[in-house]
């Protein structure tokens, strides 16, 4: 049997890796950043900005202990098929791997709302401050204002004002009083980092605005000011509460969006997640998805965070492990005792996290007609309302391909839930679960050169 596939470094294939290597087994891991790690752990060589790094290195540590496990860092999968048992993978250096076991290991990307403004330079997801600041220490501005919705928005805030950086207010559109239905959820493991994050905030004196949004960026080629306002529970503006701030830059996190473009060409079956509606690839109790030999791990079986991550990479990594003949059943018994429990305590969390910092749709109330909806082909909120007003668009597909929403460099990436969302509630009903499923078909997963393609064909 051929090595296992692992693609996706973070924390999902790091923990996978490692339960494959203990069995004895070899892998190939896969990840577009040259270093292991992925978003959790996305620092750069000066690892001052990780937080965590006793776990990430324990497991980096091991992973270099087994000259079996392959790091193919700084390579993209560009596309992936699954054909008589065979899962197959293409690299953006030209070459193709196949086995019979593969992980997907993916993890999620920054879910992004639009509001006027957002494309301005300066502007930028949560995500991506955070990115930017773990892997080249470099800022996004200097006096900035952080705001969105979840629990992530604090270590971004922090680690802001430890880089230096005047965050002059975190806006959570939420309301946290949500919380109340959910206390027996709670993962209290959570308040250690919480209390360090608003001791740091608080510290610095940052106002933390419960029930605010940020509404709309403005400036003269970059955000120069912002205008807040106070948002009711559906995240309509609430009258009289509006105020212009002056700064020059913003991060703004809606949660997460697990990346399913790979998950989706290998033909496995996906969830609808019955709270935020995200696309999630379904697994069973062993992380296997619908096609025997693919597994999935971390995000993109659903937001969980780091440790749900490391827990599915585990169960996946011990469950590959058997389907090889590495090890027994009652081997991987023994070796999983405790984590469906945990791992399910955890998803409990995660869940009670979505319900809570749940995006309403009051936000589409902040557009203008002139607000851009997709940033790669410049389509306007006003273009998307006039293909289904005008030009008679009943279907999200018809939508955007009348107006090219989601067609160009990103292919949907950043819009596709934006479009899915407007369309639907312009058409007055909801996107349907296909629609939703529609966003993650990309048959090819990223941008590759005609050379790349070429080399293929030989
Ligand atoms: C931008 C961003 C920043 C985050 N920062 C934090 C944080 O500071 N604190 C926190 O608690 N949580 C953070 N999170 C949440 C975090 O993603 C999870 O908690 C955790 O990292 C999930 O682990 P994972 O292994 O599932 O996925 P990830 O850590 O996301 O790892 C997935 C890996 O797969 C790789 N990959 C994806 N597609 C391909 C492909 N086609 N080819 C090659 N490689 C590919 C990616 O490069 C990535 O390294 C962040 C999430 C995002 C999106």
């Amino acid at each position: 049997m051929s090595r296992t596939i692992i693609i996706g470094g973070g924390p999902a294939g790091m923990s996978a890796a490692v339960e494959i290597a203990r069995a004895g087994g070899d892998a190939i891991i896969i990840d577009s950043n040259p270093r292991l790690g992925g978003q959790y752990w996305r620092h750069g060589t000066d690892a001052k900005f990780s937080h965590d790094g006793e776990r990430f290195f324990a497991l980096q540590d091991e992973i270099s202990r087994h000259p079996e496990i392959e790091i193919r860092g700084g390579s993209q999968v560009w596309r992936a098929s699954y054909q008589d048992g065979v899962a197959s993978v293409w690299l953006n250096d030209g070459t193709s791997l196949a086995s019979e076991t593969l992980l997907i290991a993916t993890g999620a990307y920054d879910r992004s709302l639009p509001f006027p403004g957002w494309d301005l330079p300066g502007s930028m997801t949560a995500g991506g401050a955070q990115a930017l600041l773990k892997a080249s220490g470099a800022l996004l501005g200097r006096a900035v204002f952080v705001a969105g919705t979840g629990p992530f928005l604090l270590p971004v805030a922090a680690s802001l004002v430890e880089a230096g950086v005047k965050v002059l207010g975190v806006l959570e559109a939420n309301r946290v009083n949500g919380w109340i239905n959910h206390l027996g959820a709670v993962d209290f493991s959570k308040m250690k980092d919480a209390a360090r994050y608003f001791k740091i905030l608080a510290t610095a004196k940052v106002p933390i605005r419960i029930g605010y949004a940020i509404i709309e960026a403005r400036g003269d080629g970059r955000v120069e000011e912002v205008v807040i306002a106070k948002v009711d529970r559906h995240f309509a503006v609430k009258p009289g509460s509006i105020e212009v701030h002056k700064c020059d830059a913003i991060a703004t996190g809606w949660g997460f969006t697990p990346d399913l473009t790979l998950a989706h060409s290998l033909g496995v079956t996906t969830d609808i997640d019955a709270i935020d509606r995200s696309v999630v690839v379904h697994v069973d109790a062993f992380q296997e998805t619908s096609q025997h030999g693919v597994f999935a791990a971390g995000e993109s079986t659903g937001v969980g965070g780091v440790d749900l991550a490391l827990i599915e990479g585990r169960v996946a990594g011990i469950a590959i492990a058997v389907q090889r003949g590495l090890i027994s059943t009652m081997d991987a018994k023994n070796r999983s005792v405790g984590l469906a429990q945990e791992r399910s305590r955890i998803r409990k969390f995660a869940q009670a996290l979505l319900s809570v910092y749940k995006i309403r749709e009051g936000w589409r109330s902040w557009l203008h007609p002139e607000t851009i909806i997709c940033r790669c082909e410049e389509v306007t909120f006003a273009q998307v309302r006039n293909v289904v007003h005008d030009l008679g668009a009943s279907d999200v597909r018809t939508a955007k391909l009348l107006s090219r929403c989601g067609m160009g460099m990103c292919q949907g990436r950043v819009c596709g839930r934006i479009v899915a969302d407007v369309v639907g509630a312009e058409i007055g009903r909801s996107a349907t679960d296909d629609e939703l499923r529609g966003i993650h078909n990309r048959p090819i997963a990223h941008p590759i050169s005609l050379a790349t393609l070429a080399k293929q064909g030989q």
